[in-house]
C-alpha cells in the first residue's frame, strides 16, 4: 500500500505542495512545529534512511538542494533554519517514507532536550 506521502505526491489526497521535480517533492507539514515547516521527501519510496542504497543518492543529495530553493523562496535562508531526518522508533519516525523536515522562521533554540 503506498505510504501517506506518495498519495500526497500522486495527487491522490491533498497536500499544499511548495516544490517538485523529478526526484523530490516538498509540501507544507500537517501539523507544523514552527512558521516554516517543510517535508521534503523522494518521489520514490523508501521506507528509512536505513534502507537508503546508492542508486538512491542522486534523490538523497536533491534533498538538500531542494532544501535551500525553498528556504531561498520562503525568505529564511538569511535567518537559518534546520534540516532533521527521523529513523525508525528510537528516532521519532511515524511515516515510513524517508522525509526531511525543513524547519524555520524563529529561533529553534537546542537540538535536542537533556531528557
Ligand atoms: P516523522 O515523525 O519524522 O515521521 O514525521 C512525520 C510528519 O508527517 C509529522 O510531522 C506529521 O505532522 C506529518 N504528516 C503526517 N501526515 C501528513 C499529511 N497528510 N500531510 C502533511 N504532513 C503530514
Amino acid at each position: 500500500m503506498p505510504s501517506i506521502f506518495s498519495r500526497i505526491i500522486s495527487g491522490e489526497i491533498p497536500g499544499q505542495i511548495v516544490y517538485r521535480d523529478e526526484l523530490v517533492t516538498a509540501f507544507r507539514d500537517i501539523n507544523p512545529l514552527a512558521p516554516v515547516h517543510i517535508l521534503i521527501v523522494p518521489n520514490t519510496e523508501i521506507a528509512t534512511v536505513d534502507d537508503v542504497e546508492a542508486a538512491h543518492e542522486a534523490a538523497m543529495g536533491r534533498m538538500f538542494t531542494a532544501a535551500r530553493q525553498i528556504a531561498r523562496d520562503l525568505g529564511i535562508s538569511e535567518s537559518g533554519y534546520r534540516l532533521i531526518v527521523n529513523v525508525k522508533d528510537d528516532g521519532g519516525q511515524e511515516v515510513y517514507h524517508v522525509h526531511m523536515h525543513l524547519l524555520g522562521g524563529k529561533k529553534l533554540g537546542r537540538m535536542l532536550s537533556s531528557e
